[in-house]
């Protein structure tokens, strides 16, 4: 946040990670990982014979402007949006070189891939920068999120010879502020029970959301740090900001921040629903249609070497009224057997009685379970299941669909008028 000049030095020392030793993260499961001087970093990653000089990454025509600078150009005064013109004047000794956004790029995924070994949840916001929630890790790992931190620093170092911060925090705007505190090449950990006192000597600007102007209207009152504003009666805060910034701010000020960690998947969820030719009120018949719909969403999961941890079910009365339920496991499944249990579940305890036209399966919050795999879950009787499952697949592969179905589809199947295809929502 380039504001840490204005922070009490204890304060900063106070959580920093030393020597595999770091405050209690208890409760910190929101990691943020950010590259140190990332553009830059990575040209002398291809190029070691620049290590030692002051490397500036950016536009390098007359109205260039600067993208990156490692560190050492940083000590002349060098900022990332400076004009190259003015990089030049105050560092003209420094190597200055053209965006190469291809390198960025592949050098993004290799690290990202790397937060992806330790949770499905990873967050990035930009190329060099994402927020992890480990809170699964934790259970699966064995490893508490201020050593999944310094393993994810150790790691980026001796694959990619190149540094990164982590902040670790209950809330995205702690681990966020935490990162920028201890850069470069550290980790810092607010533990839960003191995020205020983390964050009130903090200045306004640190706030997410107040820029510049904001930040002066601020001041301009005499709030100058988060303690001020936090202090300040909401109504008064109001008339300063506006309602809806008011009520943020405050929010970020008193240490509340409900945002989640949302990964970037770019399929959302996976389903299939039915509608029959004439109405059903008979549960047996309508589970397994469930049954039916299961397998099918399932065997699209694999497909496409997916899980989810959201099973929902979509049911339309005959007076087309549609209601939707869901229910979210510990863990994400593409197993059959366990997407049919919960799908019956959420039919039988919370589907009041009727007439069904339509129903249907969805599976959401999905994850490729990449590094994850299945050695990580010690779940003995799924494991039983997603062997039938794969044996299952292997068979309908083989012979077509007919070959291979639960004993209990094998009876009739309810007349249905048309049938959808698994389809991926992006919404
Ligand atoms: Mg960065």
């Amino acid at each position: 946040m380039g504001r840490s000049g204005d922070l009490p030095r204890g304060l900063v020392d106070r959580y920093r990670a030393r020597d595999g030793v770091w405050p209690d993260d208890t409760g910190c499961p929101i990691l943020h990982v950010d590259m140190d001087a990332f553009y830059a970093s990575a040209e002398i990653r291809e190029r070691p014979e620049l290590k030692d000089l002051p490397v500036v990454v950016g536009g390098t025509g007359n109205r260039g402007v600067v993208s990156s600078a490692n560190y050492l150009a940083r000590t002349f005064g060098v900022r990332s949006a400076m004009p190259t013109n003015r990089a030049r004047a105050l560092c003209p000794k420094a190597v200055f070189i053209p965006p190469d956004f291809a390198l960025y790029t592949a050098v993004s995924a290799g690290v990202m891939a790397i937060f992806r070994d330790f949770t499905p949840l990873v967050e990035p916001l930009s190329l060099d920068e994402a927020f992890l929630d480990v809170r699964g890790a934790l259970r699966r790992l064995r490893m508490t999120p201020g050593r999944i931190g310094q393993e994810i620093r150790a790691r980026v170092e001796a694959e990619h010879g190149m540094t990164c911060s982590v902040g670790v925090g209950s809330t995205k705007f702690v681990a966020k502020l935490a990162s920028g505190l201890c850069k470069p090449d550290g980790m810092l950990v607010v533990p839960r029970t003191e995020v205020l006192p983390f964050l009130r000597p903090l200045p306004v600007g640190a706030l997410w959301g107040v820029g510049k102007r904001t930040e002066e209207r601020l001041v301009d009152r005499g709030l100058h740090t988060v303690a001020e504003l936090a202090e300040l009666p909401l109504p008064r805060l109001r008339r300063i900001v506006g309602n809806a910034q008011a009520e943020h701010l405050h929010s970020l000020a008193n240490g509340h921040d409900p945002r989640t960690v949302v990964p970037e998947t770019p399929e959302k969820s996976i389903g299939a629903e039915e509608t029959f030719e004439t109405d059903h009120h008979d549960r047996a018949v309508l589970r397994r249609e469930l049954l039916r719909l299961s397998e099918r969403t399932a065997g699209s999961l694999r497909g496409r070497g997916l899980r989810g941890r959201t099973v929902s079910i979509k049911v339309r009365f005959a007076d087309f009224s549609t209601i939707t339920r869901s229910r979210t496991l510990p863990l994400p499944t593409d197993v059959t057997q366990e997407i049919y249990r919960l799908a019956c579940q959420l039919l039988d305890e919370q589907t009041p009685p009727g007439p069904v036209r339509l129903i249907g399966v969805r599976v959401e919050q999905l994850d490729d379970h990449g590094g994850a795999g299945d050695q990580l879950t010690f779940d003995e009787p799924e494991r039983g299941w997603r062997e039938a499952d794969q044996a299952a697949d292997a068979a309908r592969a083989k012979f077509g669909g007919a070959a291979i179905k639960p004993a209990s589809l094998l009876g009739a199947a309810p007349q249905r008028a048309d049938v959808t295809r698994p389809r991926m929502a992006r919404d």
